[in-house]
């Protein structure tokens, strides 16, 4: 059996970063002890105005100072990046089978400071269009609906013509259809 614990959207928005590190294993362990239940990373979640579960994380930078995600984050925030502040998040559906959202956001004081506003009312917006049956292609970013999926590679959900190849970032000729046909998954 597997255990996850749970916050409901204004708890997810209002905790302090600092809150879903340390805090929250300590919880997680403490549940593991008391319930039995199989409790990992993935089993975090929050509810969207609809009810729906969605899995995160949040976790720390970790990059190395001259590392090629170093040059990345400067690009992104500016040459004075502080590696310690950035923090990244990831949202998944419920079953984490399908990738919503990701990105990195620099945080002052991770004991006060919750996920920055900003960031917030996008997944807000993605999670509630979620419910609603709209999704972004995972290459172009483009809304479509469960009718208008290409096809879907990993977590990814991609558009028809990303999926045949017409557009998007994946260069190989048909796109992420013959990427996905020539992956075996192992
Ligand atoms: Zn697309």
């Amino acid at each position: 059996m597997k255990g996850y614990i749970v916050f409901d959207w204004h708890e997810f928005i209002t905790t302090p970063i600092y809150q879903f590190f340390d805090p929250l294993d300590e919880k997680r362990i403490a549940m593991k002890v008391i319930t039995g239940y199989k409790f990992d990373n993935e089993y975090y979640k929050f509810t969207n105005a609809y009810g729906d579960l969605f899995s995160f994380s949040i976790s720390k930078c970790g990059a190395e100072i001259g590392s090629i995600k170093h040059v990345e984050l400067i690009e992104k925030f500016g040459k004075d990046v502080r590696l310690d502040k950035i923090y990244y998040i990831n949202i998944w559906n419920g079953t984490g089978m399908d990738t919503i959202y990701k990105e990195s956001f620099i945080i002052k004081n991770a004991f006060k400071d919750t996920i920055p506003e900003e960031i917030a009312n996008k997944i807000d917006m993605l999670v509630c269009d979620y419910s609603r049956g709209i999704y972004y292609c995972n290459d172009c970013g483009k809304r479509i609906t469960k009718k208008e999926i290409g096809g879907r590679y990993f977590a990814g959900k991609y558009c028809k013509d990303c999926w045949i190849g017409k557009t998007g970032t994946y260069k190989g000729k048909g796109g992420w259809q013959k990427l996905e046909k020539e992956e075996t998954y192992e």
